[in-house]
């Protein structure tokens, strides 16, 4: 067994065990249903080698790890100019915060707080019907994971529509500086549909790769997006894709990762890894309380923190 497949062996049935979880969200109602005793965890090495644990072909609820792959997309579309509508500095702030949206004129801090990730599907669905620019998203991530299955939970999508108020509340703040150009529920029906895309850990930590390997397609070797460009993903998911627990995140795990309230994350190593845990069980700053202990673990075992061994 490698040193990698003995390490996830380990984590995995360490985190069995545990018994602090955290707390499952239960602001979405259909989320509040999940069993917080899952763990799961997939590490895809660059090299093709495939280590898993737990519940790692289990399918959950990716959230806001969804983001992460819109903004590559948005990228794609937009190119720099997306940093006009968007910023790309850390919050500080909870991930439905409203209040450094009016200090900011409307502007999102960030990719990855909910408003500046809803100004980024707007920007995906200009020019589209809400069907096609949500087909467009599916349909990246199905390629980058290679896996044609991966679909979306209507319950989940219809349960967050149905409840998502602080949501409509940032949105219909940001229309009123003009910084969504599409009405806001259609914008909002969408965001709520890519948050509801439902991936195991093993499918996450594959989509993940071209982040891992300088914008490759694993498969092909052709280029996903160019290798600056992933670099620059990783350094906003480093230092924003924990909310305010992003420092932290980075203090513990040392490598850029993006969480979901689904209690997912996928996580990077440069040129090494993309691996993908998930534990339903929150802490306080809305990100996966095992999921980051299990990370933490993975990664001083591994010595794969990008700020050393
Ligand atoms: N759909 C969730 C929301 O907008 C995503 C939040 C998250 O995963 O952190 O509230």
């Amino acid at each position: 067994m490698s040193k990698l497949q003995t390490a996830v062996r380990d984590i995995a049935e360490e985190m069995r065990v545990r018994t602090d979880r955290g707390e499952v969200a239960t602001y979405i109602p259909e989320l509040a249903n999940v069993e917080p005793k899952h763990f799961g965890i997939a590490v895809v090495g660059v090299d093709g080698e495939v280590a898993t644990g737990g519940d790692f072909a289990m399918p959950f609820s990716i959230q806001s790890v969804s983001k992460v792959f819109t903004l590559t997309l948005a990228l794609g579309k937009a190119g720099d100019r997306l940093w006009s509508r968007v910023g790309r500095e850390p919050s500080g702030s909870p991930f439905n915060s409203i209040v450094q949206l009016e200090f900011e004129k409307g502007k999102p801090r960030n990719p990855f707080i909910n408003a500046g990730a809803i100004a980024v599907t707007d920007l995906i669905l200009s020019g589209h019907q809400p069907r096609e620019a949500l087909g467009e998203i599916l349909r990246f991530i199905r390629f980058l994971a290679d896996d044609p299955s991966i679909a979306i939970d209507e319950k989940v999508a219809a349960s967050e529509q149905r409840t998502g108020y602080r949501n409509a509340a940032l949105a219909n703040y940001m229309k009123s500086f003009g910084v969504l150009e599409n009405p806001v529920e259609l914008a909002l029906g969408v965001y709520y549909h890519q948050c509801a895309i439902a991936m195991s850990c093993l499918q996450l930590a594959r989509a993940g790769r071209y982040l891992a390997m300088s914008g490759r397609n694993p498969e092909t070797g052709h280029p996903v997006i160019q290798a600056e460009r992933a670099r620059r993903i990783n350094a906003v998911m480093l230092t924003c894709g924990h909310y305010d627990g992003s420092g932290e995140f980075a203090y513990r795990v040392g490598l850029p990762g993006k969480s979901g309230v689904g209690g997912g994350i996928l996580c990077i190593a440069p040129g090494k890894a993309s691996i993908a845990v998930w534990s339903p069980g929150l802490d306080l700053a809305g990100n996966s309380h095992l999921g980051r202990v299990a990370l933490e673990a993975l990664t001083k075992r591994m010595g794969w923190s990008i700020f050393g061994a």
